[in-house]
């Protein structure tokens, strides 16, 4: 519950965070809204620390600053809470549980005393209809404890399911901590341990293994000319156009800003350039309108570099291999794609 002065505080932080957003240009959609208000209130004092380094060196804060202040302390914490509430209910569930087995071992001892208490009885009864009332005492104790097991199998069962949907969630909540919510593609660090399975297994299995890396041409200008909020709508077509040209075991990550890497499992570097050149001529083709206003922002390009896994590599030198083809690719003009046998790929980089 809040006191009528948390809320009159939360005005006031709404209000520095707000006034931050309008007097910086910045976008009032709500991830920037978040870090202005954490900043206003204080009380996250690491976000506050970043904001004030990042303004201390450079008099100003840009949108890619904040969307890494916000990834770095806010986007992380949220998860944490996921998971806490997911714990939370487990222990409550397994509380629970545990309490069902208490009460059952002391019904069952009861039991055990019942039956006991019965042979003795029935050694020294001198009648029929004592004998009667024996057994009925009997039929009583084990038709109670027939219902007590039977309440318990429910609980159990009933356990059973919350337990399922908990694992559902945990796993929902894992998937999320691996995707990257602007383009729906792995995150970096879906990448890095993808990269770290795969090259491990080409080096036991010795089955072929290809990287693609790719970055977008002149897209400082695009974000300077027409905004980083429509920025972000091209990123999530590339990644549209990166997803219809993969398929099976291809991992698709956006490995930073408007970098993405994919890994190709059993693909040659002949089969991997021609994903490469797919994805390079559907970004080409794709023109881009801006929904707001219909209006035609051109077309956009990519380049890519191609590099097929060797006997020793590490994900590290792999990497750096692929990147040096896209590095070359974007000295020769970019919108290509440039593999390491290709002669380009061989100047070496300033
Ligand atoms: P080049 O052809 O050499 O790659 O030119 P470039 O302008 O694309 O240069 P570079 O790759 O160094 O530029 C990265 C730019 O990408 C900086 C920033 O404006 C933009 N960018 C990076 N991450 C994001 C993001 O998450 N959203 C948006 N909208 N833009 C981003
Ligand atoms: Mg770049
Ligand atoms: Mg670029």
């Amino acid at each position: 519950m809040h006191t009528r002065d948390d809320i009159e505080r939360s005005y006031s932080f709404g209000e520095l965070a707000f006034s931050q957003i309008k007097g910086r240009s910045l976008a009032a959609v709500p991830r920037n809204y978040e870090v202005w208000y954490c900043y206003a209130s204080g009380y996250h004092a690491e976000l506050s620390d970043a904001v004030n380094l990042v303004l201390s060196e450079k008099g100003s804060i840009s949108q890619d600053q904040l969307d890494t202040i916000y990834e770095n302390f806010l986007s992380q914490s949220r998860m944490g809470e996921k998971i806490d509430v997911v714990g939370n209910r487990v222990m409550d569930e397994i509380e629970h549980v545990m309490t069902m087995i208490d009460s059952a071992a002391g019904q069952a001892s009861a039991y055990g005393n019942d039956l006991a208490g019965a042979t003795a009885r029935l050694a020294s009864v001198g009648s029929p209809e004592g004998v009667r009332t024996i057994i009925e005492t009997l039929i009583r104790s084990t038709r109670e404890i027939e219902a007590n097991n039977k309440a318990l199998e429910q609980r159990l069962k009933a356990s059973r399911s919350e337990i399922k949907l908990l694992q559902d969630n945990l796993d929902a909540v894992r998937t999320e901590s691996l995707t990257d919510p602007l383009t729906s593609l792995g995150n970096r660090k879906y990448y890095d341990q993808s990269i770290a399975k795969a090259v491990a297994l080409a080096n036991k299995a010795e089955t072929p293994l290809s990287l693609l890396v790719s970055d977008i041409d002149h897209f400082k200008k695009f974000n300077d000319t027409f905004g980083h909020l429509t920025g972000d709508q091209v990123l999530r077509l590339v990644a549209l156009s990166v997803k219809q040209n993969v398929k099976g075991q291809d991992l698709a990550c956006r490995y930073g800003g408007e970098e993405f890497a994919i890994i190709l499992p059993d693909t040659t570097l002949r089969a991997a350039v021609t994903v490469a050149e797919h994805i390079r001529r559907s970004v080409m083709t794709k023109e881009l309108i801006k929904r707001s206003t219909s209006e035609n922002l051109g077309r956009i390009t990519i380049s890519l570099g191609v590099a097929a896994f060797r006997p020793g590599d590490t994900a590290a030198s792999l990497y750096e291999r692929a990147d040096r083809c896209l590095y070359a690719a974007k000295r020769n003009g970019r919108n290509r794609v440039v593999c390491e046998t290709d002669p380009e790929a061989e100047l070496k980089v300033a």
